[in-house]
């Protein structure tokens, strides 16, 4: 990706000659975004208009964008935490070594405080807090 500086140039789609055009950058709104540029062709400045968006136009039915499946969203561990607290009927269980934890229940940590068994690997459990995902020993 090439760096956006002010100075440089950049398509653009110019509401004046409605084309896209090579545009300079006059102004960022941050690194990555281009908050005015200068149309190289009738020099007027205007905001910066993506030239990928404006394709539609010809036609006059406009596309909605539509987020691609693939993109995937990220979960975070509070997410995760949340989705398998409200996904359960279970009573917790306040955590202790000793004790022995099947996929699913629910723990309640001193420290930590709920969480919900992932995985049960052997004599360890993987368990899903508020906010980190912890391996602690059961079944001792
Ligand atoms: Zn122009």
């Amino acid at each position: 990706m090439s760096q956006l500086t002010v100075g440089k140039d950049v398509l653009s789609y110019c509401s004046k000659c409605k084309l896209n055009l090579n545009h300079t950058i006059v102004a960022m709104k941050d690194s990555q975004t281009i908050a005015k540029v200068k149309c190289n062709t009738c020099k007027t400045m205007h905001a910066f208009k993506d030239p990928s968006q404006s394709k539609t136009k010809q036609t006059g039915t406009r596309i909605k964008k539509v987020a691609s499946p693939s993109a995937s969203k990220i979960v975070s561990v509070s997410d995760l935490w949340m989705d398998k607290m409200s996904n359960t009927t279970k009573k917790s269980t306040p955590y202790s070594v000793k004790t022995k934890f099947a996929e699913g229940d629910i723990i309640d940590h001193t420290k930590f405080g709920p969480g919900i068994v992932e995985k049960v690997i052997d004599d360890k459990i993987e368990v899903v807090f508020r906010h980190e995902i912890k391996t602690l020993v059961h079944n001792k």
